[in-house]
């Protein structure tokens, strides 16, 4: 027999960066609103656990710059109000062709004051360029350790925030019956037996969107989940060495400062991977393909790189970030599909989901394009 049902103002499903960052704002523009964050293992064990975490301040689009900008600003707040928090700042180069330039002034945000040089950007990884190639530095990068950055903003949202880690939603039914619009508005089934009424939910499942609680509703969106892959070069980085990030072929090298070796990132091509199937670890051809990548800007360390990690994220069919309802009475919103930048565009993601939510106690916000510094 089905336990008592629980109800909250909003429940936030999955809890990952987005979602903390989610409940962060909730509570920040609306305090007092109870809020419910379900995660089926413990906070931060998804995607967010895996990130490489490099905030690159540019955006393929106007709204992305707009995202990326306000959410490199959210990030900074964070920072200064904790200076021990796992966000990093980081000198960027980037390196592209000649031919490059216009799109790079385009897309680069203008607060990262791209300003071409001649200096070298190898560090003390003697990182090679490819033919003909010029670099540019920018300023407002940022990495971070992920998984420990949601730790930190969990520990400091829990007197705000019920987090039930350790609990699966089984089932997401939005106008269940009529005690449900009268109490909540949507039903969610949980993996204890118990049914959670909540006015509204919101969908933060990373790359778990085809999760049968919800892989009908999130269908429409035409989301896809792509293999994420990064080598991991056993180098110490140096104090002075910065990210380099090689444009044209959408790759990174990364000094992890905090973990003591640097982090190859490159494009990889799977698509459609279910998020379970990544966990036997890196296959042999995904090894090999990194380092075929990675020898084109550090060819003597290719062969040494014999570690790194593997996972997936979810990847929307414009390449902008869905935040959007997914019902018609707008109770259920779904947030998330950045495609490779769901750490980056976290706060800007978070505050558009919020914006589609009817708080308990409103306070007056800026229209989606303005968002909100909460
Ligand atoms: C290797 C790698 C490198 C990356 N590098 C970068 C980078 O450099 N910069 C960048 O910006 N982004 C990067 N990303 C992408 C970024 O990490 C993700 O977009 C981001 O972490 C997604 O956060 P999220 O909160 O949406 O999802 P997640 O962190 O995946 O959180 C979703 C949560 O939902 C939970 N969940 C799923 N199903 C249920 C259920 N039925 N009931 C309850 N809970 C459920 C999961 O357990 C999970 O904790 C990288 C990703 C990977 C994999």
């Amino acid at each position: 027999m089905p336990r008592r049902a629980h109800v909250a103002d909003v429940a936030v499903v999955g809890g990952g960066i987005v979602g903390c960052l989610i409940a962060r704002q909730i509570t920040a523009r609306a305090p007092g609103t109870s809020v419910v964050i379900l995660e089926r293992e413990t906070v931060g064990g998804g995607a967010s656990r895996r990130s490489a975490g490099l905030h690159c301040p540019r955006g393929a689009t106007e709204r992305v710059r707009s995202m990326a900008q306000y959410s490199q600003d959210y990030y900074n707040k964070l920072k200064d109000l904790d200076p021990a928090l796992s966000i990093h700042r980081i000198a960027l180069s980037v390196v592209a062709s000649a031919a490059s330039e216009p799109r790079l002034r385009e897309i680069y945000l203008d607060s990262a004051r791209l300003t071409r040089t001649d200096g070298p950007t190898g560090g003390s990884l003697g990182i090679h360029h490819p033919e003909k190639s010029q670099v540019w530095n920018c300023e407002g990068a940022q990495y971070a350790d992920v998984y420990t950055l949601v730790q930190a903003l969990t520990r400091d949202l829990r007197h705000l925030v019920s987090f039930r880690e350790g609990v699966g939603v089984e089932a997401v039914e939005p106008n269940a019956d009529d005690r449900a619009r009268n109490g909540g508005g949507v039903a969610l089934r949980l993996s204890t037996g118990e049914t959670l009424m909540a006015h509204q939910v919101v969908l933060a499942p990373g790359p778990w969107l085809a999760a049968l609680p919800w892989r009908d509703l999130v269908a429409p969106l035409g989301a896809r989940v792509k293999k994420i892959i990064a080598l991991h070069i056993d180098r110490l980085p140096a104090a002075g060495d910065r990210a380099v990030v090689f444009q044209d072929e959408d790759a990174f090298l990364l000094p992890l400062k905090d973990r003591g070796h640097w982090l190859f990132s490159y494009t990889c091509q799977e698509w459609d991977v279910d998020p379970g199937a990544t966990a036997n670890g890196l296959s042999l051809d995904n090894v090999g393909e990194a380092r075929e990548s990675l020898r084109r800007y550090v060819p003597e360390l290719a062969e040494r790189a014999l570690s790194g990690r593997v996972f997936c994220d979810a990847y929307s069919s414009t390449g902008e970030p869905e935040v959007r309802a997914l019902d018609a009475d707008g109770r259920v919103v779904f947030a998330g599909a950045a495609s490779g930048s769901g750490y980056r565009l976290a706060p800007a993601i978070a505050s558009d989901a919020v914006d589609l939510l009817s708080l308990p106690a409103p306070r007056s916000r800026p229209a989606q394009n303005q968002r909100s510094q909460s």
